[in-house]
């Protein structure tokens, strides 16, 4: 098989650059993943936060750039613009958000400074203990989106315009040719179609694959070569297991996010109704919760998390020890609430928690855009965009070049993103 530009991976992303090529005109667009129905995709399993409050510039515009495409489609994503309310306790984080808020506020996003009584005031079924904070952001045009409903509709869009999705093509390989300036050429990207077709996974074979990177033997049905004129890695948390084919050492570790629903009982109707008209909250503990239909969904990073393909939930053990805790430090209407359920994903998290986007160097056709930490959806539109005007008139707009992996040589040039979760 032969295509012009053949993206690796289904994601929101790789399924945003397919939609942002076909749009621009670009035609004969490939897209292969191994589980299109993304049973074990960050795009499928994260939290639905989407703002543009961030500390980097390339950040806030990409970030800015998506709100405003989901605001466009609020219906069709869910898309609620009801604010994130940021709650610091350290009062050296605090003086760097008040000095981040005049380039938040120059894309519009009005971003205001609450004091300790400000927050209780104003967000009243919120009672944490006053000398736990030193001020607070909150930022109005931020909200929640529905993830999957906008990785379906850049599907749906891009399929409409003529891209090709394959699901179950596995990636196993691919083949370069040296070009007269040294440069590397990819020539083809092998795939694999893997038999296998339940949907829900129960034999594991989707799983194994995706944390092994081995494929039994018995589960291949087809190789193929693709031959490409561009590739495009939009791997997500596997983007390393790609780059390390062609002989490129990567940053990006894969690294477990558990989130939680939990069910709030509290005899004061108002509270409760309070509560799940929220955006989303982070607590000076790095806990984050936002309601979700009649629930909070609630979720926390652990700090000593180790690297790995791990997909495991902790269950009523993460709630105990992690979440409930934290919980009730921001508002005693969770002094009563139960664990429902919860799962495990993985961020693809870089040295200093921005994405990497751009030409892979020493490569004459290779792009790359992965590695978005707890950024893919509210980041999507904003990079999927750039990056098709990249592959296709040669340069962007805007800042995503700082995005490029080569900033990781000079620390200089890193671009440390530190209010993240
Ligand atoms: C718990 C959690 C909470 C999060 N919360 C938020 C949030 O609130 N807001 C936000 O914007 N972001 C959030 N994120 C981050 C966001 O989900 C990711 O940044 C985003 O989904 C990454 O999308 P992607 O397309 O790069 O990767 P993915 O969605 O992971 O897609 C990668 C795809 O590659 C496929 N694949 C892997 N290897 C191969 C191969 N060899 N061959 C073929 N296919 C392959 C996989 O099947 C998968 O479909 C969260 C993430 C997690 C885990």
């Amino acid at each position: 098989m032969k295509t012009n530009v053949l993206i690796a991976g289904g994601g929101i992303i790789g399924s945003a650059v397919a939609w942002a090529l076909a749009a621009r005109g670009v035609s004969d667009v490939t897209v292969v993943d191994l589980d299109l129905t993304g049973l074990y995709a960050s795009s499928e399993l994260n939290a639905g936060g989407a703002r543009a409050t961030w500390w980097q510039p390339v950040n806030v515009e990409t970030c800015a750039a998506t709100l405003e495409f989901f605001r466009e489609h609020a219906d069709a994503f869910s898309f609620r613009e009801r604010g994130y309310l940021w709650l610091y306790g350290e009062q050296m984080l605090f003086e760097i958000a008040k000095e981040k808020l005049e380039l938040q506020n120059d894309f519009g996003l009005g971003v205001e400074l609450l004091t300790p009584s400000d927050v209780v005031e104003r967000f009243r079924t919120l009672d944490p203990d006053p000398a736990r904070l030193v001020g607070a952001t909150f930022s109005p045009r931020d909200g929640l989106v529905n993830p999957n409903a906008v990785r379906q509709w850049y599907r749906r869009e891009a399929e409409s315009l003529g891209v090709r999705f394959l699901n179950r093509h596995y990636v196993i390989g691919v083949s370069t040719t040296r070009q007269a300036d040294s440069k590397r050429r990819v020539t083809w990207v092998e795939v694999l179609e893997i038999i296998g077709r339940d949907p829900t996974d129960r034999e594991g074979t989707i799983r194994d694959i995706l944390t092994t990177h081995v494929v039994p033997p018995d589960r291949t049905a087809a190789h193929e070569r693709i031959e490409c004129d561009v590739v495009v890695n939009c791997l997500g948390a596997w983007s390393p297991v790609f780059s390390a084919k062609i002989g490129v050492s990567d940053v990006t570790e894969p690294t477990r996010r558990q989130i939680c629903m939990v069910s709030v009982q509290h005899e004061d109707a108002q509270r409760i109704g309070e509560l799940l008209s929220m955006g989303m909250v982070v607590d000076p503990s790095d806990l984050y919760f936002h309601p979700e239909g009649k629930d909070i969904l609630a979720g926390y990073s652990i700090p000593e998390e180790a690297p790995g393909f791990d997909f495991s939930y902790d269950g009523e053990g993460f709630f105990m020890e992690h979440v409930w805790p934290r919980l009730v430090q921001c508002s005693s209407v969770f002094e009563r609430c139960k664990h429902v359920r919860g799962w495990s994903g993985l961020y693809a998290v870089t040295p200093d928690r921005s994405g990497i986007a751009g030409p892979v160097r020493g490569f004459t056709n290779l792009f790359e855009a992965h590695s978005f930490t707890g950024r893919g959806v509210m980041q999507s539109y904003g990079i999927a965009t750039a990056m098709a005007e990249w592959i296709d008139l040669g340069s962007p707009s805007g800042a995503i070049t700082a995005l490029t992996r080569e900033r990781f040589a000079d620390p200089a040039r890193w671009l440390v993103e530190d209010l993240h979760i």
